[in-house]
């Protein structure tokens, strides 16, 4: 007997499979298909890609629906628009002995009009990304109220990649859904909530070894000050030349300014954020997506559902409030089998954050020095020369130049003619990066030993070059801490305080340090440079009638702690 109709499976589909070329299943299928035709409701198989389980679950789904009624009876959901036509192709060839039973693709990037037309041909099986399909159901183009079987496939990429409750919508959108059937190569706690809400005692199968991180990346972090950020920002990518990634900020503006200063240093790039069209969005994505923008600084909420694949890096510019975030984030690079990396730039203040997110997040993060304008410099050279030695000489008409060029360099050795060919591509880079600072911030000796108490690190920024040398626990060196009679009970929290005094001190968000908000009260801390600039700006001025009273904190006439009236 073939062994997949040892499985059980229907002969049509048995010659199916031995068509092709299926000739015993892979360990995923022979646990799954069985228990799945039998009638399980409801099932978990933790598998890598690669594996064979689309077969672990299509075989089984197209055994149990029926070609009438002709209505959605099966809706698999899956993260990229590549998995979902990849899945259609393999469910097509499969059911090539059972007539009556059709197949859909549905996916964003693609005509939504073609797509519900295909629906309304009628269909028992769709394939479908969290995104479009949403848009379907709410466009009421797709009925569900027939789904008896969901079938969530790669369900950890999905949730890194932002659908969580994309799919606790669809999931409470199939009335009729008796089973539900989950794969996912890792089991984070995210997916074992959603079983848990979702599922009834859900079988389990594991097939090799499951890990709760996508072992695939590389977390790394640099230390380094508030006010070097964009810095250390520009030598990390400057540092990767081959790069091709995410940068993520936490707000719109941030994505934007950033964007704006790289694109004017001549780096290709482009911003992802809320405040673009759909179009602009497309044409974004479009040319991210065919290399033409090496880098892509994103929100996440922008970046939610993006799948680009062979993402090299995500770069967290800001770091996100939680955990959560940080996976989500992380999870556009290293899939597929690729490796990827991970960099956080961390600022010394945040390291109680960070901490807390390689926690919960159970990940181990690597600490690199944040490499030199030399390390840089050797880096972008060797990549030149690298990329000299390999670019593609076979088919331009590089021949008929020969004798020309031979007679044009016949005094100048070869030695010279590659000292020139670097000078011409690295006299910027060499000229940006002579005098380039040390831009870590580097932990104290003495409590990276002691202290086990996260966030109580005291540190102390890099040599040469840097203007403000780090500032320790509680008061920089480099700051002044200024008090300001506003606090919480003036409506503000410390996002809308902060833009609150820049606008009116003009000042940028980089000169500002730690910020204490009490509730009549605050401290700031203001670069010891900007800080009478902002001292003159708002001491002084009204604010909804009131006096604004803002001096050095540490130097203050005696206050009385209540709010005075101006009037
Ligand atoms: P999947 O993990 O479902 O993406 O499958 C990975 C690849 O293995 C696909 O190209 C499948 O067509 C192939 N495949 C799945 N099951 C079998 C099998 N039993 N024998 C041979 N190839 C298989």
């Amino acid at each position: 007997m073939n062994k997949f109709e040892a499985l059980g499976l229907d002969a049509r589909l048995v010659r199916a499979t031995s068509e092709m070329g299926y000739e015993q299943p892979t360990a995923i299928q022979e646990q799954a298909i069985p228990v799945l035709i039998s009638g399980t409701k409801d099932f978990i198989g933790l598998a890598q890609t690669g594996t064979g389980k689309t077969a672990a679950y299509a075989l089984p789904l197209l055994q149990l629906i029926q070609p009438s009624p002709l209505h959605p009876q099966a809706l698999v959901v899956c993260p990229t628009r590549e998995l979902c036509l990849q899945i259609v192709k393999e469910i097509d060839a499969f059911k090539k002995y059972l007539p009556g039973l059709s197949a859909v693709a549905v996916y964003g990037g693609s005509s939504i009009v073609l797509q519900i037309k295909d629906i309304k041909r009628g269909v028992q099986l769709v394939v479908a990304t969290p995104g479009r399909l949403i848009d379907l159901i709410e466009r009421k183009a797709i009925a569900l109220d027939k789904i008896q079987y969901v079938v969530l496939d790669e369900a950890d990429e999905m949730l890194n990649m932002g659908f969580q409750e994309d799919i606790e919508f669809i999931l409470k959108n199939t009335p009729a859904r008796e089973s539900t059937w989950l794969f996912s190569a890792t089991m984070p706690a995210e997916i074992r909530k959603v079983s848990k809400k979702y599922m009834n005692q859900p079988k389990e199968v594991t097939i090799g070894k499951v890990n709760t991180a996508n072992a695939s990346i590389d977390h790394q972090y640099y230390v380094t000050s508030a006010h070097h950020r964009y810095e250390t920002l520009k030598r990390i990518i400057d540092f990767n030349p081959g790069i091709y990634g995410i940068v993520f900020t936490r707000t719109k503006a941030d994505a934007q300014e950033i964007c704006d200063r790289l694109t004017r240093e001549g780096y290709d790039i482009d911003a992802l954020h809320g405040d673009l069209s759909q179009p602009q969005r497309e044409k974004v994505m479009g040319q991210f997506r065919d290399k033409s923008l090496q880098l892509l600084i994103a929100t996440d909420v922008a970046a939610r559902g993006i799948d680009v694949a062979g993402i090299s890096h995500v770069i967290n510019y800001e770091l996100p409030d939680d955990a959560e975030v940080y996976t989500h984030r992380s999870g556009r690079t290293g899939r597929a089998g690729n490796q990827g990396i991970c960099i956080s730039i961390v600022h010394a203040r945040e390291m109680y954050k960070f901490r807390q997110i390689e926690k919960l997040s159970n990940t181990r993060f690597h600490k690199l020095d944040i490499p030199t304008g030399k390390d840089v410099c050797r880096k972008q050279f060797f990549h030149f020369m690298d990329k000299l030695l390999l670019a593609d000489i076979s088919h331009g008409d590089y021949e008929t130049y020969v004798p020309m060029l031979t007679e044009k360099f016949a005094d100048i050795s070869k030695e010279e003619v590659l000292k020139r060919v670097a000078a011409m591509e690295f006299d910027r880079f060499l000229k940006y990066y002579e005098n380039a600072g040390d831009l870590n911030v580097r932990e104290k000796e003495k409590s990276s030993k002691s202290s086990g108490k996260a966030g109580s690190q005291d540190f102390q920024s890099g040599g040469r070059g840097d203007s403000r040398k780090g500032f320790a626990k509680g008061g920089g060196t480099g700051y002044r801490r200024l008090f300001v009679n506003l606090g919480t009970k003036d409506g503000f929290y410390k996002a809308s305080f902060l833009q609150f005094i820049l606008d009116l001190s003009d000042l940028k968000k980089e000169v500002l340090g730690k910020i204490d908000m009490k509730d009549m009260n605050s401290w700031v801390e203001v670069e010891k440079g900007a800080a009478q600039q902002m001292i003159r700006a708002i001491d002084g001025k009204k604010y909804r009638g009131r006096s604004i009273r803002m001096n050095d904190a540490d130097n203050r006439p005696p206050f009385s702690g209540k709010h005075q009236s101006s009037k």
